[in-house]
């Protein structure tokens, strides 16, 4: 069954946040010294994940992305692999992850069935890795990066949010250090989505700009002309290698956005930048039914209408999206806890 959105949007791509626990503290998602998390006793078992996927997945979804906080201080992450990637239905099943605790793990959520990752990488530097995450882990994020290769895992992809005065002169460095890893490096825009409380339109380094300041540097640049949900824009260097931008924040492109998010603890957004989401913990752990769980699925993608980033792109004075007053008060509201 694929069911469609107002716009005609499929429901077919499910992410699926397993902590709201981080073990960074990125300027651009975690930048308070305090945070208010989800209580333990709400966040749902691996079982009950697993029953909810089954769910997701009757109605057409498909791809499902593991995401945090970050994914790997949930502990046994392999054990939930292992049984989303039993479900035949699923075709593509990758994770998002900093990379600190993915040496120790690499192999295990591979062997586990795990198809892709996708490692967060904001810089080549370790001074400034500290200076940004306020922890000093460079070394072991590379380390991670390295396991995974060896692990056996293809089509692995790096992620760089890129902020003006920050690290955009990292960009040749970061796709060089693609090349040599084997590895697809996209560029993220900074988004101004709830959590990001220090941005500003100032710090964003938009992709007309980061196509600039890499065409000065390797020559012509050509898009990959590719039918594709996916949210990176794709580009070919004149050497072939390929990379991608999500311009999320000059060019979002929420027309052909199949994704929904599931918070650790049952909440489900229909988008990044959504208000309300629709509580599934409560009637799962009264024992709902299929059918009871997929009434309040169905009518609630039908209805949908979000365009989060596109509605943004029309402010003229662009603030923050929540202030910090109020995602203490709700942290659904925040990135880390709708799994960015
Ligand atoms: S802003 Fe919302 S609708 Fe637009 S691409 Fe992001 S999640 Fe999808």
């Amino acid at each position: 069954m694929l069911i469609s959105d107002t716009l005609g949007r499929p429901l077919r791509n499910l992410r699926i946040s397993v902590t709201d626990r981080c073990n960074l503290r990125c300027q651009y998602c975690m930048p308070e010294e305090e945070y208010v998390w989800l209580p333990r006793g709400d966040i749902l078992h691996f079982e009950e994940v697993s029953a909810l996927v089954d769910v997701f997945a009757e109605l057409g979804v498909d791809k499902l992305r593991l995401t945090g906080g970050e994914p790997l201080l949930r502990r046994d992450l392999p054990a939930l692999v292992r049984m989303l990637a039993a479900k035949p239905t699923i075709r593509d099943l990758a994770m998002t992850t900093n990379g600190v605790l993915l040496a120790d793990h690499a192999q295990a959520l591979f062997d586990a069935g795990l198809h892709r990752v996708t490692i967060s990488l904001d810089t080549l530097r370790p001074e400034r890795f500290r200076a940004l995450t306020r922890r000093d882990s460079h070394q072991k994020v590379l380390d991670g990066i390295e396991a995974t290769v060896r692990a056996g895992f293809k089509g692995l992809k790096l992620d760089t949010v890129v902020m003006r005065g920050t690290n955009d002169d990292e960009l040749v460095d970061l796709i060089e250090f693609g090349k040599q890893v084997g590895a697809e490096v996209r560029f993220i825009e900074y988004m101004d989505v709830g959590g990001a409380t220090l941005w500003s339109m100032d710090t964003v380094l938009s992709r007309t700009a980061m196509l600039e300041l890499l065409e000065r540097h390797y020559g012509p640049i050509e898009p990959v002309v590719e039918e594709s949900s996916a949210p990176a824009d794709r580009f070919r260097l004149p050497d072939e290698t390929i990379f991608g931008i999500i311009s999320s924040t000059t060019a979002p492109f929420c027309r052909s956005c199949d994704r929904s998010r599931l918070t650790a603890d049952g909440m489900w957004y229909l988008c990044l930048y959504a208000r309300q989401g629709t509580a599934l913990r409560e009637p799962l752990r009264r024992s709902a039914s299929k059918e009871e769980l997929k009434s309040l699925i169905i009518p609630t993608w039908q209805q949908r209408r979000d365009r989060g980033a596109e509605e943004r792109l029309q402010i003229h004075h662009r603030s923050p999206l929540v202030q910090i007053g109020e995602l203490r008060k709700d942290p659904h509201l925040e990135m880390h806890t709708r799994g960015g």
